[in-house]
């Protein structure tokens, strides 16, 4: 299960979709797929909305704006099957809320006999609830559809750090961590229920920068890449 956020749509812009970016995560995707992956991915859409902010600056209510701003994960969703199906890679889209003309419903078992198939499911609309995000929702789809590992990508920072890395150059990667790592403070790996649901079941999660070239395959193929949080921090399971 690959999340991405919608920042890593947008790229260095401030809202919409970065084309080049959009490329660049296509090209990781099809290259993982070609390598024999089954792939899904749960989209976000910050990018686009991001209800507390719409609930802030528009004085909307807290649901109506979350709302918004699942329906914005909506749009990336169809952004990137467009872009995936030009380079050749068959894709389903299904949303967690019901937008038949252009996605299918969420089904659990349809959504695995598409990746048994070869098709990248893309899911939309995070959890189909407010007050939810998109990393709770890769957590709860990843771990509905029995994914392997949680892959999540990041835009230009390519792991956990021991400290803020844009403001310290001396900050060092931190390789491996546990799920009580991410309730801290000073990580933002994910929200604290995404973590919590994956630390429940032990799903295993790679953070990891989804602009550098071949990370998604060389993640697949077994490599040490970014930062991966587990079980027990001292555990070589891994
Ligand atoms: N959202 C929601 N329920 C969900 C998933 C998302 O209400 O299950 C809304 C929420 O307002 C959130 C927005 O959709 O701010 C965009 O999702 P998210 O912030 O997770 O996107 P990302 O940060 O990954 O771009």
């Amino acid at each position: 299960m690959l999340k991405l956020s919608g920042e890593s749509m947008a790229g260095e812009r401030d809202y919409g979709i970065d084309p080049e970016s959009l490329r660049a995560i296509v090209n990781q995707v099809q290259e993982a797929v070609r390598a024999g992956a089954e792939l899904a991915i749960v989209i976000g859409g910050g990018n686009i909305f991001r209800g507390s902010q719409v609930a802030e600056e528009l004085g909307i209510e807290s649901a109506t704006a979350d709302y918004m701003s699942m329906l914005g994960t909506v749009i990336n969703a169809l952004a990137l099957q467009a872009a995936l199906e030009e380079q050749g890679v068959p894709t389903r889209v299904q949303s967690a809320m019901e937008i038949q003309e252009v996605a299918e419903p969420y089904i659990r078992r349809r959504a695995m006999r598409h990746l048994e198939k070869g098709r990248v499911v893309i899911f939309a609309a995070g959890t189909g609830n407010p007050f939810f995000t998109t990393d709770t929702g890769s957590a709860l789809r990843a771990l509905e559809i029995g994914a392997d590992a949680l892959l999540m990508a990041k835009n230009r920072v390519d792991g956990v750090y021991d400290r803020d890395p844009r403001r310290h150059p001396d900050a060092k990667i931190v390789p491996r961590l546990n799920y009580m790592d991410l309730l801290s403070d000073d990580i933002s790996v994910m929200d604290d229920t995404a973590a919590t649901l994956c630390s429940g079941q032990n799903l295993p999660i790679i953070v990891f920068d989804i602009l550098r070239e071949g990370n998604v395959r060389r993640i697949l193929a077994g490599e040490k890449i970014g930062s991966l949080v587990w079980r027990s921090a001292s555990s070589d399971e891994a």
